[in-house]
């Protein structure tokens, strides 16, 4: 007979030899999942007893997580800014860096901008943004058709209307400078990072890795285009790596839109901090 108790502290012992650090929380994540039960009770209840099924079940995911598989990814979904997410493989798992960039928004923009957010993925920002500012008009943009049907089905889970659009960058996006902010959370992780960080490997390349060693071309490609889609009075806002703000602040003198600034933002749980870029 093997208990709650039990499959806790030999999962717990099986994913911290892994070397994963967030081992006791990972086994409660499974646990919750496939007993469908709350913490509390799990914790309460030591003593319940699994069936064989149970932990045929629990065994198969822990073997996934041992291989370093995101637990966003085995449980099929993930928290962000305070909402639960629909996630498959088709998507980036929601950060926490990236909440800061929606704080900032929700923060900082006038009532009823009009708002695009570039590769949205699964949804994360537009929705966020949806949810906690009405006021907003917001769109969001993906190449992939498989995000997008994740980032649909997490629109109508949280009631809130988006304009979805499937396209690359702003290929499919008419230029009218028609949006007064345009926030990007778009692939800026080198390759030469992979090693260092095997459980990237488990998520789409797609959403992660631009072509170029330095992270940057995608970005190049966005900032190339995007004075065509923001409005004079407009802000740009984007994650990108800490290593990289010299160059994001180059690539935003370089966009040259008909407004002043260019507001980069740094991510990886440094300190917030924007930057107006003058053009003129
Ligand atoms: N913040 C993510 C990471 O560091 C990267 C997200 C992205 O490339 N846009 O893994």
């Amino acid at each position: 007979m093997v208990t709650v108790s039990d499959w806790l502290e030999s999962s717990t012992n099986r994913l911290n030899s892994a070397g994963i650090t967030s081992a006791r929380l990972d086994s409660l994540i499974l646990l919750e999942h496939i007993l469908h039960a709350t913490r509390e009770t799990l914790l309460a209840r030591g003593e319940f007893e699994l069936s064989k099924d149970q932990i045929t079940d629990l065994q198969a995911l822990l073997e996934r997580r041992v291989k370093l598989e995101p637990i966003a990814y085995l449980v099929g979904h993930k928290d962000f800014y305070g909402v639960d997410f629909i996630v498959d493989r088709n998507v980036l798992v929601p950060r926490p860096e990236t909440e800061k960039l929606v704080e900032h928004i929700i923060d900082n923009s006038p009532m009823h901008s009009r708002v695009l957010d570039v590769g949205t993925g699964s949804g994360i920002i537009a929705i966020s943004l949806k949810k906690n500012r009405n006021d907003l008009g917001v769109s969001a943009s993906d190449v992939s058709k498989e995000a997008l049907s994740v980032a649909r089905k997490n629109a109508s889970k949280h009631e809130t209307f988006i304009g979805f659009i499937q396209s690359d960058l702003f290929k499919q996006i008419k230029p009218l400078k028609q949006f007064d902010i345009i926030a990007a959370n778009l692939p800026y992780v080198s390759l030469d990072n992979i090693s260092a960080h095997p459980e990237l490997k488990h998520e789409p390349a797609i959403a992660l890795f631009p072509d170029d060693r330095r992270g940057l071309s995608i970005y190049e490609s966005f900032f190339r285009d995007v004075r065509r889609y923001i409005s004079d009075n407009g802000y740009i806002i984007v994650e990108h790596d800490p290593s990289q703000l010299e160059e994001m602040l180059k690539l935003g003198k370089i966009a040259k839109y008909n407004g002043s600034s260019v507001s980069p933002f740094i991510t990886k749980f440094s300190p917030i901090q924007t930057h107006k870029v003058n053009i003129n």
